[in-house]
């Protein structure tokens, strides 16, 4: 692509670095964004420093948070001794929008992967450990995806926790295997969590 501007060729090579945003879509971006006010640009470039800033994990769920701990964890209305485990923030974005759980979420950031060089040390599984040997943990959900990675991890926290006083369960999915959370539709996934199984029926079921 030849470009009239080096100013014009910097803005969209930062933004043809974005998943899915080829050089094409970013020219197009770029030149939309020229058109409208400069106000526009300048709300979008301070809404992105603000959150590069300013966001926080909170130290308990490790959920994207604006506080040290979550909205979620900090209201009192939510179960305590129930914590859902889930891969990332979409999924606790798609179980929030179902309306159906009450209860805690833990964020692992990932998936066991060899494949990918992802180990146990890489995600939030010592802290969750250590929140259930604390004891205020009755029962955690596994809601990963259900694939290799997803089984794996789940196994792995199972194993990393026998011996101690929590119950295991896995959300019932009327979903194929493979298929992600965040895609999954609301009534089924609200469906599935409510219809959970323990986590050993599902071990004997594979
Ligand atoms: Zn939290």
């Amino acid at each position: 692509m030849d470009f009239s501007s080096k100013l014009l060729e910097n803005a969209v090579y930062e933004m043809s670095q974005l998943p899915g945003i080829g050089k094409r879509t970013a020219l197009r971006l770029v030149l939309h964004l020229l058109k409208q006010p400069q106000d526009q640009t300048t709300r979008l470039v301070s809404a992105l420093e603000n959150l590069r800033s300013e966001i926080k994990f909170c130290e308990n769920c490790h959920n994207i948070s604006d506080l040290p701990i979550c909205e979620i964890c900090s209201n009192p209305r939510r179960d305590k001794s129930l914590v859902c485990v889930v891969e990332d923030i979409r999924d606790v974005m798609a179980i929030e929008n179902t309306s159906q759980y009450k209860g805690l979420y833990h964020v692992l950031g990932g998936k066991i992967s060899p494949m990918e060089g992802v180990g146990p040390q890489d995600l939030t599984i010592s802290s969750l450990v250590g929140k259930v040997k604390q004891g205020e943990v009755k029962e955690l959900i596994f809601a990963l995806s259900s694939t290799m990675e997803g089984d794996t991890t789940n196994f792995y926290i199972y194993k990393q926790l026998e011996g101690h006083e929590v119950n295991t369960s896995t959300i019932a999915r009327g979903i194929a295997v493979g298929d992600e959370l965040e895609y999954a539709d609301e009534v089924t996934l609200g469906r599935s969590i409510l219809n959970r199984i323990p986590f050993e029926n599902s071990l004997k079921a594979n």
